[in-house]
């Protein structure tokens, strides 16, 4: 089972001290040990650490400082996304034009962590893609997290992953041959920045991407990211080969031709 977005244990609020155990663990993306600091938050309303991974390049905050699930759970209400916001459509067009242009008819797909407000899931409808959705908080719908589907859209999501490795290959196992992971995320400005960059300051974001993160993501599935935007990020299943058609379960089960 998928797990849920990661929280601090026992709801304890968060300290803001690394300690010893934070450097044991490995990277909540590739899994490689020996995070070191990259950098911290010292702020009146904002105390924590990031680590940076050697291997994939994440940087990422330590489980001991991310905020409880009550916590995370009333700021995402709190900042809620309005449907009808003509402006947040636009934002999340520059996801699903390109992906609507790539989609053949009839795809069918999921909006993982679709939020309180499923407007990606309204406008892939709207162009005739039927969508599920399934977010820990206000859609949980673990059924369609076990199906397979022509494409699924994480939308301002990745940044929010405890176990961005985990959740990712688990997204990517469960899409078709031929079909489209689209994640949309902001990537991470060179180090001499990070300390200026607003996107680290909500509380909420606790792994942040870089070009490098996204290309060991494309060299762990064995294919090339496309970057579509600098915050739009597509990664394509390769098609089965031509004379698999009589295979078709093998495609299904992602056991197709070598
Ligand atoms: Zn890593």
């Amino acid at each position: 089972m998928l797990p849920a977005f990661a929280h601090a244990p026992n709801n304890k609020t968060s300290r803001h001290r690394i300690m010893p155990a934070d450097f044991q663990a490995p990277c909540p993306l590739c899994a490689a040990p020996g995070s070191r600091p990259f950098s911290q938050s010292r702020g009146r309303r904002l105390k924590r650490d990031y680590l940076l991974c050697p291997r994939c390049a994440l940087v990422w905050v330590p489980e001991s400082q991310r905020m409880s699930a009550e916590a995370e759970k009333a700021r995402y209400d709190h900042h809620q996304n309005d449907a009808d916001d003509e402006g947040y459509r636009q934002h999340l067009k520059r996801m699903s034009a390109p992906l609507i242009a790539a989609l053949p008819p009839g795809a069918t797909g999921l909006d993982f962590g679709c939020g309180p407000c499923p407007l990606l899931q309204t406008m892939l409808v709207e162009a005739g893609f039927e969508t599920v959705v399934h977010d820990p908080f206000y859609a949980p719908n673990e059924a369609a997290l076990l199906e397979r589907h022509d494409f699924i859209t994480a939308t301002e999501v990745v940044e929010h992953l405890g176990a961005p490795g985990a959740q990712l290959d688990r997204l990517w196992q469960q899409i078709h041959p031929g079909g489209t992971l689209a994640i949309m995320t902001r990537l991470r400005s060179p180090r001499r920045r990070f300390e200026e960059w607003h996107y680290k300051n909500d509380p909420t974001h606790i792994a942040f991407f870089s070009r490098e993160t996204i290309d060991y993501l494309g060299a762990r599935w064995h294919i090339e990211p496309q970057l579509l935007d600098v915050d739009v990020i597509f990664f394509q299943k390769p098609q089965p080969p031509v004379d698999a058609g009589s295979h078709e379960n093998d495609e299904r089960d992602g056991l197709g031709h070598k």
